[in-house]
């Protein structure tokens, strides 16, 4: 990694125009947040940089769990961490692991909850300048979201 890519740690989640934000600079923070990793059972660390609308960037790891199922994702933490301070809208998330791999199934599911044209950059932690671009909506055709909730919610349990 060089220098010229590396967001210092005081800047993450600091807002600066989302222009100003390239692609390596998001998988390198993406890549420092890959070293707070928590899986102990699996050892696969995951690290994700998530870039908001107004320029925000919001990290997350992978979090594992003795019971296994209770493992939160990298990107799900990322989203959590963004949601929780007020952010709704996203342009791109980058994503760090070894051999660079793409969300699972539950993941983008949850990432198109909030942001259906998000753009996903992916990297393995070996080669951070090989930067794969993949368009959520690409990764999770047909997919099911909340404008497919009809009849609206509000009309469940109306008998007339
Ligand atoms: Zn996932």
């Amino acid at each position: 990694m060089s220098a010229s890519t590396h967001i210092p740690p005081d800047k993450i989640a600091s807002v600066s125009p989302p222009n100003l934000v390239s692609d390596a600079q998001l998988i390198a923070a993406a890549a420092d947040a890959r070293k707070l990793a928590y899986a102990p059972y699996s050892g696969f660390l995951v690290g994700a940089a998530l870039l908001a609308d107004d320029g925000s960037i919001h990290l997350g790891v992978n979090i594992e769990n003795a019971s296994y199922g209770l493992t939160i994702c990298a990107e799900r933490s990322a989203y959590a961490n963004a949601i929780s301070r007020s952010h709704r809208r996203f342009q791109t998330i980058a994503i760090v692991s070894h051999g660079g791999v793409t969300p699972c199934g539950a993941c983008r599911q949850f990432l198109l909850e909030f942001s259906p044209q998000l753009r996903i950059l992916v990297a393995d932690a070996n080669a951070l300048a090989e930067i794969t671009v993949h368009q959520l909506e690409d990764l999770l055709p047909n997919s099911f979201s909340a404008a497919k909730l009809t009849p609206p919610l509000s009309h469940f349990g109306d008998s007339t």
